[in-house]
């Protein structure tokens, strides 16, 4: 198995990337594909696009994806409260949920800019933990199966949550929770892309469809962590290096209004 990594960028800005993690035979396809998509970004034309192509030697990790859900929301508050609201039913602070929102609303990379990764926030004390609070860390080297692939068009039909994005972000968010992430707490930083999601072990991949205006771009991850009880090494070796393969999908429920999602979880659980 191979794993495929491309990342495009412009005056050493971050305009795209893409991740594939594939048998040898669809290298060159692949390959292919990840290059179109570099040059082809409504961001811009990159004016440097690196391509990895790396034999996997470790153990591949095999995964199940979070469930889907999205709930009806009307506007950028209400979207907010909602997501914070989530956020505080998984068990993070007040401080953590204000930090991350203020954080990624402003861009939090210490110039003012998106970062390129994500923050690591501790979930009592608000404080960001990650090593270069510029770059953030990577989650990088994962994928799914091309069987768990048509599962998932299925799902995301009847989830009302289609396309690109939403299968990678889904799988990101995945690996983030098999890290031992307690949530994370996204929006893209794409200006005409305004849905965001929390996404929990406990919840699910729950999408909020305006977490932020039309036509801002600032974006970026928060992962909440028990920062005290995390090692913050192994942590982000785990998300930044070992291969993933998502091979079966998790039915997630049909949009619904955030007191329907309350009673399915309840619902749920007993
Ligand atoms: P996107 O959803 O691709 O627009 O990304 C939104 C934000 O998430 C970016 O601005 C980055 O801060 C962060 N991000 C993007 N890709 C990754 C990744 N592979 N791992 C961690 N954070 C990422």
């Amino acid at each position: 198995m191979y794993s495929l990594r491309m990342r495009a960028s412009k005056d050493g800005s971050h305009i795209s990337g893409g991740e594939r993690i594939i048998a040898r035979s669809r290298v060159l396809m692949e390959a292919k594909g990840l290059l179109l998509r570099a040059m082809d970004h409504v961001i811009g034309m990159p004016d440097e696009i690196h391509l990895t192509i790396e034999e996997i030697k470790d153990k591949i990790l095999y995964g199940e994806s979070l469930p889907i859900s999205t709930i009806e929301t009307i506007g950028v508050d209400d979207s907010r409260i909602k997501a914070a609201g989530l956020l505080s039913l998984i068990g993070v602070s007040k401080k953590a949920v204000e930090s991350a929102f203020r954080e990624i609303s402003k861009g939090a990379s210490p110039d003012g800019k998106n970062m390129r990764g994500a923050m690591i926030i501790d979930m009592d004390t608000g404080k960001r933990l990650e090593p270069d609070p510029c770059r953030g860390i990577r989650v990088s080297r994962m994928d799914i199966t091309e069987e768990a692939e048509d599962a998932l068009k299925i799902e995301m039909k009847r989830a009302r949550a289609e396309g690109e994005r939403v299968k990678e972000a889904l799988i990101l968010a995945t690996k983030v929770s098999m890290g031992g992430t307690l949530a994370e707490l996204c929006w893209s930083d794409n200006p005409d892309y305004t849905t965001g999601y929390v996404a929990s072990k406990r919840y699910g991949y729950v999408r909020f469809p305006h977490l932020k205006k039309d036509g801002d771009p600032k974006g970026g991850r928060a992962f909440f962590l028990m920062g005290s009880e995390m090692n913050l090494n192994s942590y982000i070796a785990f998300l930044e290096r070992m291969p993933l393969l998502i091979r079966k999908i998790t039915p997630g429920s049909s949009p619904c209004r955030w007191e329907e999602f309350l009673e399915n979880q309840v619902y749920r659980k007993s």
